[in-house]
């Protein structure tokens, strides 16, 4: 049983049960729903917000924890000259100009405010990438330490983090306003009551063949087998052409390689707000979207904008929803 629930939200019927509903609800402890739950703490004091994980603190952060955390940015700290021209480019021209604009306005000014304001160190760092390209930023220990960091702050705020409960499904009102989420803890469920929710929790298909087999290019078709004699660039089909080289002087080593994919495209349509949107374009109230659960990449995406997409929404998401508290009073 997690006590930060019971703490944050007290089971109705108890005398600590009458608080009403959360303020904001954010699903998912990576880098978009901690950057969310950061920015709407820090923008809103002394309201209730909850972020909920499905894993234990341990196993806190979703894809956020595995990667370096690479940013796209030029050694002046500001997004590389291609950034946005890459997002439109490698999408086919599918992504939405406003959410690539708003990314690379943003994107530098949200990294300031990591290191500013929440104790992120950054540093500059070859990547592992097999491309040409030169050292990007990224968060001192990667997105470990990025996490491990960001996780501090919703505490020091006034908010919490619920770990080890899994968000099921959305209510809704009369109207069809999102107004809280069902949770499975353990084996107990329950419905937790918010003004807003954030969907921040990853999201993606990579494990479902069948989809993978419906919405991702095949690639690799038509590989010939390697050719005798050492002729191992020969007749492949797609030619081998960029980084491809006889392997003819030793010493040689070799370690096991085996192929993943990083994140699926598509996702919830959401606006530069990350208000998530109807099929008809009319923003579902209560409830929005960051981070990989928005759909922002089609087809490709350019490396090294993921995270930063994440963190950069999700602190605009926070601010966003802070005025929008503010206002409806
Ligand atoms: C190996 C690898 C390397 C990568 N390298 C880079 C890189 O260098 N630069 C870059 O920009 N991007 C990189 N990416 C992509 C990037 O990591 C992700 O796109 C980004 O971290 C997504 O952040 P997020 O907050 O949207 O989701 P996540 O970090 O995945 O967080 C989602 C969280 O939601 C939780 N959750 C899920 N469902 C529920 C539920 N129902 N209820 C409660 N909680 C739930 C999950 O447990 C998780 O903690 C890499 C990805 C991988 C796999």
């Amino acid at each position: 049983m997690s006590d930060a629930l019971d703490t944050a939200v007290p089971s109705a019927g108890t005398a600590a049960g009458t608080a009403g509903p959360l303020d904001l609800l954010v699903v998912g402890c990576g880098a978009g729903g901690l950057a969310t739950a950061v920015s709407f703490a820090e923008n809103a004091p002394g309201s209730r917000v909850l972020v909920l994980e499905r894993s234990s603190r341990y196993d806190r952060g979703g894809n956020t924890t595995w990667t370096g955390s690479f940013f796209r940015f030029a050694a002046d700290g500001a997004p590389a000259d291609d950034f946005e021209s890459r997002l439109h480019e490698l999408s086919e021209g599918q992504s939405d100009t406003d959410h690539i604009k708003t990314l690379s306005l943003n994107a530098a000014p949200a990294v300031r405010w990591l290191a500013e304001h929440h104790g992120v160190e950054f540093e500059t760092r070859p990547t592992y990438f097999v491309t040409a390209r030169g050292p990007r930023l990224m968060p001192a220990c990667g997105g470990a330490g990025l996490v491990d960091q960001l996780a501090k702050s919703p505490e020091r705020l006034g908010g919490s983090i619920a770990y080890g409960v899994r968000a099921t499904s959305l209510s809704t009102d009369a109207l069809g306003a999102v107004n809280g989420v069902e949770v499975r803890e353990g084996g107990r469920l329950r419905h937790i009551a918010a003004r807003r929710t954030v969907l921040a929790c990853g999201g993606g298909f990579r494990g479902n063949p069948d989809l993978l087999g419906r919405h991702m290019k095949a690639t690799g078709r038509g590989l010939s087998p390697i050719a005798p004699g050492g002729k191992h660039t020969v007749g492949l089909v797609p030619p081998k052409s960029n980084w491809a080289v006889e392997l003819d002087t030793g010493p040689f080593m070799a370690w096991p390689v085996h192929c993943a994919i990083t994140f699926t495209h598509g996702g919830l349509r959401t606006d530069a707000r990350s208000r998530v949107l109807t099929p008809a374009g009319t923003p579902i109230d209560g409830l929005y979207a960051v981070g990989e659960t928005a759909g922002l990449s089609y087809s490709r995406c350019p490396g090294a904008t993921s995270v930063l997409r994440a963190l950069t929404f999700g602190r605009f998401a926070g601010a966003e929803i802070a005025q929008v508290t503010a206002s409806a009073g």
